[in-house]
């Protein structure tokens, strides 16, 4: 099965700018707000080691994404450096906001794919905001380094 992800060539492995980039990329317009997403919040969530053949715990990651159920699937953090990972960032602002299951390919020469985005409304977005911690802003266009 193919997903209909489009990808980027930045890698959320390099922290800071990067995965800034590669969520502006992915989020061109917040889902809640309709505006950039400069100014906004964000923060790695989740997430799941993907083995070669993907195994129950990748599908249940994946069933917690899209049912929503952000405490159960914040409990979800497992990560090894020589294996793929799903990894899921929150991206927040006063209207809401959107969670992002991306695949970061533990090859380097792979692209981060972005699988699959779920809106979250502003009720939910304030336990994202409680659940998670490490939250970074996301700078305004013009001063971000290109
Ligand atoms: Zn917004």
């Amino acid at each position: 099965m193919r997903w209909p992800f489009r990808t980027s060539r930045t890698d959320s492995r390099v922290v800071g700018d990067l995965t800034v980039a590669m969520l502006r990329e992915f989020v061109p317009k917040c889902y809640a707000c309709g505006q950039d997403i400069s100014g906004h919040e964000y923060a790695e969530f989740a997430s799941c080691v993907v083995p070669n053949k993907q195994g129950p715990q990748v599908h249940w990651f994946f069933k917690l994404f899209l049912e929503e159920r952000w405490v159960d699937l914040r409990q979800k953090r497992s990560f090894e450096g020589s294996k793929d990972a799903a990894v899921v960032y929150a991206v927040l602002c006063e209207a809401g906001g959107q969670m992002l299951a991306i695949r970061s390919p533990f090859e380097l020469w792979e692209n981060n794919s972005l699988l699959q985005i779920q809106q979250v409304k502003l009720e939910a977005a304030s336990n994202i905001r409680e659940l998670g911690d490490n939250w970074k802003r996301i700078p305004d266009k013009d001063t971000a380094p290109a």
